[in-house]
């Protein structure tokens, strides 16, 4: 049995923390590299930290703070013995075992260091895309959001007209699930036809509560602190002219980054930079003792109780694995 680190844990949302309690619990000793919080992708607790109320997570009858629920799981982590350093992975090289891994927390100002590892599970999320603009982020839970089905249901779109801006599969599925809940969804896209599967396009062109935009940029969001969006100001992009739409929020639906760029060249990553999980252990990487759970490694689901599935699965397999390579 070799004394190096059993597993390392990359990244803390909902699926690094699930992955630690399982690791932990096994008696693998995980070491978990938090994030060092410097941006908003180096959180410690990921997208979640960003989230106000979480209605959707099974056990929580009355919803519970995405900031609250991390800590919760890092506490559960850490009570069977998971070790946590706030620090950020720059770089690891994957090429031969045991892996090295290059972490720092430049937040505080520690310098880099090394950790040496049998296995790996990289749960480092993915970042939705916003359009960039100041008074976006100025209106982010309160009017601003990434996503439908966590934000939807909240009393301010109730009833209310919606804004979703995107033209894939994610915006008319944004659009049709937000048609539950707002009196009317504008959909706003650059173009004047949808990148969309044809239908889930057409389902959503013939929703009578979905208004198509063509042509159109959203370029600022409207509002005030004590209201939140009241509205967005849109620009007619063959005429130039802009002018304002009345609404309760804006939904950037514009695709996500996964957080993956550390690994180019290490594992495999899809054309989008999505880590892509191989068969035999179903959340193993293609660098055999390195697993992927989480929305790292899932373009469709992106649920906080699907990444916590995903990182119990690669802890079990993690396990399994040193078992068979008698590491463990
Ligand atoms: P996507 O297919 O990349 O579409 C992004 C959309 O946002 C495009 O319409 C793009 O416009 C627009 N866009 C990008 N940057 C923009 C900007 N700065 N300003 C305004 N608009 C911008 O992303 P996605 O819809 O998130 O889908 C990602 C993947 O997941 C796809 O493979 C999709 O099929 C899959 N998915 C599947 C399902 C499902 O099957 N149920 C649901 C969701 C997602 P252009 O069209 O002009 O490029």
């Amino acid at each position: 049995m070799s004394d190096n680190q059993k597993v390392t844990i990359i990244g803390s949302g909902p699926a690094g923390w699930t992955a630690a309690i399982y690791a932990a619990r096994a008696n693998l000793k995980p070491v978990v590299l938090a994030g060092d919080g410097l941006s908003r992708e180096r959180m410690p607790g990921g997208q979640l930290m960003f989230t106000t109320e979480v209605e959707n997570y099974p056990g929580f009858e009355h919803g519970i703070d995405g900031q609250k629920m991390m800590s919760v799981m890092q506490q559960q982590a850490m009570r069977f013995g998971a070790v946590v350093k706030s620090s950020f992975v720059s770089r690891v090289d994957l090429s031969s075992r045991p892996f090295k891994i290059w972490h720092a927390d430049e937040l505080n100002g520690d310098g880099e260091e090394m950790l040496v590892s049998e296995s790996v599970i990289i749960c480092t999320g993915a970042a939705a895309n916003y359009l960039g603009l100041e008074t976006e982020r100025k209106y982010e839970n309160n009017g601003v959001s990434a996503c439908a089905v966590c934000d939807g249901a909240l009393p301010r779109f109730r009833g209310k007209p919606v804004v979703v801006v995107g033209g894939g599969d994610s915006a008319v599925e944004e659009a049709t699930y937000l048609t539950k809940f707002a009196s009317e969804v504008y959909l706003v896209h650059r173009r004047d036809a949808l990148r969309a599967s044809k239908i889930m396009a057409q389902r959503a062109l013939t929703n009578p509560r979905i208004r198509p935009v063509w042509n159109s940029a959203v370029v600022e969001v409207l509002g005030s602190d004590e209201l939140g969006v009241t509205g967005v100001r849109i620009k007619d992009i063959p005429s130039g002219k802009n002018y304002e739409l009345e609404c309760s929020g804006m939904f950037a639906a514009i695709g996500h980054t996964p957080n993956t760029a550390f690994l180019q060249g290490q594992i495999e990553l899809d054309e989008k930079k999505y880590v892509v999980l191989k068969d035999r252990f179903r959340s193993m990487t293609s660098v055999e003792g390195v697993f992927a759970a989480g929305d790292c490694a899932d373009s469709v689901y992106r649920q906080a109780i699907t990444a916590a599935g995903m990182g119990c699965k690669a802890a079990i397999d993690a396990e399994r694995w040193l078992a068979e390579t008698g590491i463990h």
